[in-house]
């Protein structure tokens, strides 16, 4: 069997010993007799499983003490609502900045709970910066302030945190979670849908910091406040069983084979500097990213003329690079090159662009 390199945005690529760890233990965990998706998530094997799932991200990112883990269901897509029900509570206000649609819908969600303010936008230039914001732009009144810190579609990246004054500061890290290290004690609350980096589509992860908790308006559905999963250990219903144990997988090898943050983040740096040289050098791609704003994680790029991107995409899914087609608001193509994308896949698709440029350049 022959694997493709896979540069979806998401659901994407995962390390092939995490694939066949999970394969070893499909049919019996650890002498359990069973698989772990068949297994009660209030048996004590499981218990074992989601307790190091979260002893194991709180090791590997960092997490100081007086942050609760939360491993939830519903998407990135359901924290643009519980975000604003849970901490929108104080002055009712909350400051956005718009990087791109994921951050775009975090912002309208907010507006149906609150006085959400748009502080900033890339969107002139088709989202291909991050704008440069200053502490007096933010209202000091604001519950929080909400950034997209990596922009999936439109591969930018906050080449530093804005500062924000006392204003507290919530993330979405969907796209770049366990990318590189992050200082969390920065962040009211992190979030991210696990598809990208951490595990299998269904598991959300959301880091909060205690004294945030116990705020949420009175309409606040069980199920969306962040108190009754934080009470819970994340059992108050059933958890997404399986994704938290491919999570504790993934965690294990970031540790032990990778080495940790700081080793993930040259090994990303190294990928994602051989594909941003190739384009700065080519003379049929280039890249749609202000430079000072590029993404570790998601790389968009064009040749200028569509029939020519639809045969390179055609011809690289052919020839084993799948899923390099961009997002339809940007066109051309999108290489995403997560944590698991080894450095020889992007190599060799570096190859192949140059290939493709000598013969239709
Ligand atoms: C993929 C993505 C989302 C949407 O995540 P879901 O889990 O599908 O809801 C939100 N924000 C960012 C930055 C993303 O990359």
């Amino acid at each position: 069997m022959s694997r493709v390199y896979n540069f979806s945005a998401g659901p994407s690529m995962l390390a092939e010993s995490v694939l066949q760890k999970a394969a070893a233990e499909m049919l019996d965990y650890e002498g359990s007799g069973q698989s772990v998706m068949e297994m009660s998530h209030r048996s004590k094997v499981y218990q074992g499983i989601i307790d190091s799932a979260e002893a194991l991200l709180r090791q590997v990112m960092n997490i100081p003490d007086n942050y609760k883990v939360l491993f939830l269901q519903g998407g990135a897509s359901t924290q643009f609502a519980m975000v604003p029900m849970n901490l929108m509570t104080g002055s009712g206000k909350a400051d956005y900045i718009i990087t791109g649609q994921w951050a775009n819908k975090a912002y309208k969600e907010a507006a149906r709970y609150g006085k959400a303010r748009v502080v900033a936008s890339s969107q002139d230039k088709t989202f291909s910066y991050i704008p440069q914001t200053k502490r007096e732009d933010f209202d000091p009144q604001a519950d929080y302030v909400h950034i997209c810190l990596n922009n999936t579609i439109y591969g930018t990246k906050y080449p530093a945190l804005p500062d924000t004054g006392d204003v507290p500061l919530v993330a979405d890290i969907s796209s770049c979670i366990l990318s590189e290290p992050i200082d969390v004690s920065r962040f009211a609350l992190l979030y991210a849908g696990a598809q990208k980096n951490v595990a299998p589509a269904g598991l959300t992860i959301v880091i909060v910091r205690e004294d945030f908790l116990g705020r949420a308006m009175d309409i606040t559905p069980t199920m969306l406040n962040y108190v009754t999963h934080a009470e819970a250990g994340s059992m108050f219903n059933t958890p997404p069983c399986w994704c938290i144990y491919v999570c504790k997988l993934v965690l294990e090898w970031l540790r032990d084979e990778i080495g940790g943050l700081e080793a993930m983040k040259a090994i990303n740096e190294k990928k994602a500097g051989m594909l941003y040289d190739f384009l700065d050098s080519s003379r049929l791609f280039k890249g749609t990213v202000e430079k000072n704003s590029r993404s570790l994680m998601n790389i968009p790029f064009v040749t200028g003329n569509e029939e020519l991107d639809a045969k390179f995409v055609k011809e690289a899914a052919a020839a084993g690079f799948v899923n390099l087609k961009g997002h339809r608001s940007v066109g051309g193509m999108r290489a995403s090159i997560y944590n698991a994308m080894p450095v020889e896949g992007v190599e060799k698709l570096v190859a192949f662009m140059a290939q493709f440029e000598k013969e239709n350049g």
